[in-house]
């Protein structure tokens, strides 16, 4: 089932999100509605605070070559455990900030620890987009966005322009 993404400027977005402690079929489905909310959007991420949800819980699957198999990805409690001194700069989007893209430069790559839905616990390296896109939505947990490492101009400008688009949107 499709939920509804939350917009920037939302508090529950600027929210420090719970780990989970006890997986519970409520969770997985919700993993499973944010996974057919990504790729309706369409998107390759997707944090659980942007449907309202303050869980840690990301989804995201990064495979964009036409003919490849998808590679959908459930992670409870992500954490990265090990950055790389590498940098690579993306131009980051974000399904809560339609339209509105920035580089941004973070470790080209990560060691990521996570809980999938049977409650196993992975480690991965990731590298290129599926690191700027997993260290993106571990982001979204702690209450932060892509915007925050733009210059404050800049910030505001979109800002005001999410700001203008929600009340276009709210008057329908
Ligand atoms: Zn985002």
């Amino acid at each position: 089932m499709k939920r509804n993404i939350l917009l920037h400027p939302d508090p529950r977005l600027k929210k420090l999100c719970a780990p989970v402690t006890d997986m519970t079929d409520e969770l997985r489905s919700l993993a499973d509605d944010m996974l057919a909310t990504m790729y309706d959007a369409p998107g390759i991420g997707l944090a659980a605070p942007q449907v309202g949800v303050l869980d840690r819980l990301i989804v995201m699957d990064c495979v964009k070559e036409e003919g490849e198999p998808s590679r959908p990805l459930i992670m409870f409690n992500p954490e990265v455990i090990a950055a790389s001194d590498d940098l690579n700069t993306y131009e980051e989007g974000c399904l809560s900030i339609p339209d509105q893209y920035a580089d941004v430069t973070r470790p080209a790559e990560v060691d990521v620890r996570w809980i999938d839905r049977d409650g196993k616990e992975h480690t991965e390296t990731f590298s290129k987009l599926w690191a700027t896109c997993v260290q993106h939505e571990i982001d979204h947990l702690d209450g932060k966005l892509f915007i925050d490492y733009l210059k404050p101009l800049k910030r505001q400008m979109i800002t005001r322009k999410m700001t203008k688009l929600k009340r276009e949107l709210a008057r329908g």
